[in-house]
């Protein structure tokens, strides 16, 4: 069987995942792509997403991304986000609350400059919770 490959996944402010996959499947801006032990060395952007890995025992696991960077050399892949959870510690509670605030924004401004900078927040807000609650089978 094919060697594991070290997964990091850090934030401004925590470590998220340092451990060993047997595979790595990250959402590139370009395009989600998948990395094994052994990889091309290679750097992209990342947009809001899961990443996927499966740990050094088999399991499949899953992490919120809300964008950021990969840097991918042959034995480290190592992910920059501006925020990540593993799915278990997403808070299905605080992701709905999330969600509402922003609905409640993108309704109240309607009809307002899309350029508008508390718009675009809250409809970054709203795709954040949208897709940690998908994460966690939450429609
Ligand atoms: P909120 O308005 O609830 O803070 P947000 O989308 O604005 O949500 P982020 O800016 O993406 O939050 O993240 C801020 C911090 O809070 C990060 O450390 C992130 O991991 C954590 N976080 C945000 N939402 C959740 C959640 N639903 N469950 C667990 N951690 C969360």
């Amino acid at each position: 069987m094919a060697e594991n490959i070290f997964l990091e996944v850090v934030t401004p402010s925590k470590a998220v995942v340092s451990e060993e996959a047997q595979i790595v499947v990250a959402p590139g801006s370009e395009g989600e792509f998948g990395v094994l032990k052994g990889h091309t060395t290679f750097l992209t952007s990342l947009k809001l997403g899961t990443l996927r890995y499966k740990d050094s025992s088999g399991h499949d696991r899953a992490v919120f991304i809300s964008g950021g960077f990969a840097e991918v050399l042959p034995n480290k892949v190592t992910v920059l986000a501006e925020s990540a959870e593993r799915r278990k510690d997403i808070d299905v509670d605080r992701a709905k609350k999330a969600k509402e605030r922003a609905e409640k924004r993108l309704s109240s401004a309607g009809g307002g400059v899309p350029a508008d900078i508390d718009f675009v927040r809250a409809e970054a807000a709203l795709r954040r919770a949208i897709h940690r609650l998908s994460i966690k089978g939450v429609a």
